[in-house]
């Protein structure tokens, strides 16, 4: 059986792993010239950089992966777990560092909040609870029914796991210090949503946070991908790139290949890894499309990000390896995100030095700088705009950490909207796919399987379980497996 994945990402890759494994046929189209999607890297000048994903949460879910093929994240690379995770600056003088020590955490709650760290404690319990029935029960599952959710713990627990409560009320029940609210809201950047629009089931993100901790892979993300690329070619998976997936050829109610640039090829099977909006609207006929341009219109899309890669030719002081700038109105900041989408006023945003770390991605005595803002998807951009948010960054990261940057920068990279729609094909611009609000959870999302194309299935950031690296590796599983399950259903009838 030949199967054709379009797109290399994370979700790609791991269903061409998991589908090799089973014995198919399988090659990969990515229309770029590396691996990785939104997690690739670039090199210049003597810098490596990480061009999406730098935070590496959950790391019982790579275990996971590999440990499928009978292999462990350590075969391909060395992880180190970060101590203090991460840094927040609230102001030039009120500064904390996250640390990975729980009791040192609790002295710090203790220390903003007396009283507090009894609640820290009960917090993480529920977070726990939900961490583990979601793992289980919850992100494996593919989506397709609302039984999936009936014949479990899920139900059982429902009330336990906050589902009907938002993030915002969740937190604030514990909480009253704004920085302790905000350091237990931040992680909900990374699903994209308002902590008013978030079910508190996803609490659950504290405790990949706070217990489970931010790690760091020697190299760069990109070390990921290498090591699954490696696993993906032991394996008999081919990779093409350079190569654009122009159609979807459907015969009837079957996909009977591709046209990659502008030759057909013909397949039993077609993934579709890149971006679900692309694959529905532009690689398929109308009258086979899963849903209408109204459909994703009315989605609530996760946020774009404006990104900055730059080399500095000194070394920088007051930063750590992750580092979180909220000194400006956090709600204000969501609103302009997802409220009314608009360029922000002065946002929030985050600075990754992984040269802190790791002394291979810069040349020696520089450090490599990524900085992002989270910005609504949809936006016009330009370089004009682009120009005045560097400048804007620029002015309260030097203020912030006490030094001048400006005149440092040897290498200055942009990539904002346009670049993700150029590279990626992503729907408004999007940078982690779709939020996941409750109307988005589960098997409200964007199905993985073509209700009118039988051989056709979607994964990735947009479907189940949602977006993120540890989400995208467990989507490739979970419609590998439906895929599996399509063909011995077929073998069974004949
Ligand atoms: C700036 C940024 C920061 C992030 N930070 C983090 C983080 O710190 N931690 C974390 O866990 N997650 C993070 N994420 C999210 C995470 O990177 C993504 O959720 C994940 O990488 C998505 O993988 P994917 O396989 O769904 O999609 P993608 O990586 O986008 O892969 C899709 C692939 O399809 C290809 N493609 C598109 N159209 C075609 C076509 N017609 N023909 C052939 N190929 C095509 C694209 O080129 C791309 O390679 C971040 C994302 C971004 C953008």
């Amino acid at each position: 059986m030949k199967v054709a994945v379009i797109g290399s990402g994370f979700s790609g890759i791991s269903s061409a792993c998991f589908l090799a494994k089973e014995g198919y046929d399988v090659t990969i189209f990515e229309k770029n010239n590396s691996p990785g999607g939104r997690a690739r890297k670039f090199e210049s000048q003597g810098f490596t950089f990480d061009m999406g994903p730098s935070w590496y949460w959950m790391p019982d879910v790579f275990e996971a992966f590999f440990d499928q093929f009978n292999k462990k994240s350590s075969d391909y690379y060395a992880l180190e777990r970060l101590d203090p995770s991460y840094r927040i600056f609230y102001s030039r003088k009120d500064i904390v560092d996250i640390p990975a020590d729980f009791s040192c955490l609790c002295q710090l709650f203790e220390r903003l909040e007396p009283g507090s760290s009894k609640f820290l404690k009960k917090f993480l319990e529920e977070a726990k609870y939900k961490y583990e029935v979601g793992m289980r029960d919850l992100v494996y599952k593919p989506g397709l029914s609302f039984f999936e959710l009936l014949d479990t713990d899920l139900l059982k627990g429902i009330f336990k796991l906050h589902v009907f409560q938002s993030m915002s009320t969740y937190v604030r029940k514990y909480f009253k210090h704004p920085q302790l609210i905000q350091l237990l809201e931040f992680p909900l950047l990374f699903l994209g949503a308002a902590p008013e629009k978030t079910p508190a089931l996803y609490s659950l993100m504290n405790y990949a946070d706070i217990a489970l901790g931010t790690w760091y892979p020697n190299g760069g993300m990109f070390k990921v991908i290498e090591g699954m690329v490696r696993l993906a070619l032991s394996l008999g998976v081919k990779f093409e790139f350079n190569s654009t997936v122009q159609q979807i050829i459907i015969e009837g109610k079957h996909a009977s290949g591709l046209v990659v640039n502008d030759c057909i090829i013909d397949f039993d099977y077609v993934v579709a890894a890149a971006d679900y909006h692309h694959v529905d609207q532009n690689l398929l006929p109308a009258s086979h499309r899963n849903y209408s341009e109204k459909y994703w219109q009315n989605r609530a899309m996760a946020p774009s990000s404006m990104i900055f890669y730059l080399g500095i030719n000194k070394s920088m002081k007051n930063l750590l390896h992750h580092n979180l700038f909220f000194d400006q109105d956090f709600s204000r900041h969501t609103h302009e995100i997802y409220g009314k989408p608009s360029w922000p006023t002065n946002p929030l945003f985050y600075v990754c030095c992984p040269s802190k770390t790791d002394t291979s991605v810069a040349p020696k005595g520089q450090e490599n700088l990524f900085i992002l803002i989270p910005v609504a998807p949809g936006l016009k951009d330009d370089d004009e705009t682009r120009k005045r948010y560097l400048n804007l960054v620029m002015t309260r990261l030097e203020d912030l950490t006490g030094q001048s940057i400006r005149e440092n920068i040897v290498l200055n990279r942009s990539y904002a909207h346009f670049d993700f729609i150029a590279d990626y094909n992503a729907f408004k611009g999007n940078a982690y796919g779709l939020a996941n609000t409750l109307l988005q959870t589960a098997n409200l999302k964007p199905s993985i399987v073509n209700k009118k194309v039988s051989n056709l299935f979607y994964t990735g950031q947009l479907t189940v379980p949602g977006p993120g690296v540890p989400p995208s590796l467990i989507s490739g599983q979970v419609v590998a497996r439906e895929l599996i399950k399509a063909q011995r259903a077929k073998e069974n009838v004949n």
